[in-house]
């Protein structure tokens, strides 16, 4: 067993709007690199925020993606989404959208109607996945995928959503085009409790709640985030306070990433050819 270091913690990150809906901290992102982020490209966790009721609809209006895969969590709230292939969704506490962009998709994505009429407290994790190469101009595809698909690792004080990925041989919903874990969990105090997690794999902690040491060295309060290196095998958690938290780990994918605003791709002309489909109206 080695325990993987922990590399960056950040504690203040600041909120800004995306559209009128969406009160987002942007945890991390790949315009300003962080250490050992890949596949990760960017998370931006909005909320918790409480919204008043309103016969509005808040959101973000049409814009388009390309090269890569969004992952969107509820923990609160409702979201609705609509595409320009005449795709829609909705999603409530619980659920997850995980959304191959791939060659490209023009989206729009709302708050849902029942939850802007009836207000309420919203919170939203939105997770960029980077797709391979040889993946970016895959075709477009939705896995909807509703609580009660999300496989379920239950202990003493402890219960974790396999969403991605493999935890303990239970096998999570979502299909990956890299090797990806994606883990929901609760975890009940005090509890001590080491987490295997593969050599090589960048890994990621976002806790949301709570209070955790961390390999008995650094403590996380709610709207940390903290960044491992991808040697060693193995995280020890101290749950000082009930504790939820998102744990992700993934594969590096050692490949360049060329990347702005709604598109990541691998090369400047990749990119430029991403604008030019765009503006000419091939999404
Ligand atoms: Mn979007």
């Amino acid at each position: 067993m080695t325990l993987k270091m922990i590399v960056q913690i950040k504690t203040a990150v600041e909120k800004h709007w995306v559209g009128d809906g969406f009160p987002v901290r942007t945890m991390f992102s790949y315009r300003s690199p962080v250490i050992n982020a890949s596949p990760f490209l960017l998370l931006d966790y909005a909320g918790p925020e409480d919204f008043k009721p309103t016969d509005k609809t808040r959101g973000v209006d049409k814009h388009p993606h390309r090269g890569f895969e969004t992952v969107t969590i509820v923990y609160a709230g409702q979201l609705e989404h609509r595409d320009n292939a005449g795709h829609t969704g909705k999603i409530g506490a619980g659920d997850v959208q995980w959304m191959t962009a791939g060659r490209g998709v023009l989206h729009e994505e709302w708050h849902g109607t029942e939850f802007s009429k009836a207000g309420g407290i919203f919170e939203v994790v939105q997770l960029w996945v980077n797709l391979p190469i040889k993946d970016k101009m895959t075709k477009p595809k939705y896995q909807e995928i509703t609580a009660d698909r999300i496989p379920v690792l239950q202990g003493d004080g402890w219960h974790c959503r396999i969403i991605a990925g493999n935890y303990l041989g239970v096998q999570g919903a979502a299909t990956t085009f890299s090797p990806i874990n994606v883990w929901d969990i609760q975890a009940k105090a005090p509890a001590h409790q080491k987490i295997e997690i593969p050599e090589g794999y960048s890994t990621i902690l976002l806790l949301r709640r709570g209070k955790i040491t961390v390999n008995d060295t650094a403590t996380l309060e709610a709207g940390h985030i903290m960044f491992f290196d991808t040697q060693g095998d193995t995280i020890e958690l101290s749950i000082l306070d009930d504790a939820n938290f998102l744990l992700l780990s993934g594969e590096v994918i050692n490949e360049p990433i060329v990347g702005a605003g709604p598109f990541v791709m691998h090369s400047k002309e990749a990119l430029q050819q991403a604008y030019d489909d765009y503006r000419e109206g091939s999404f």
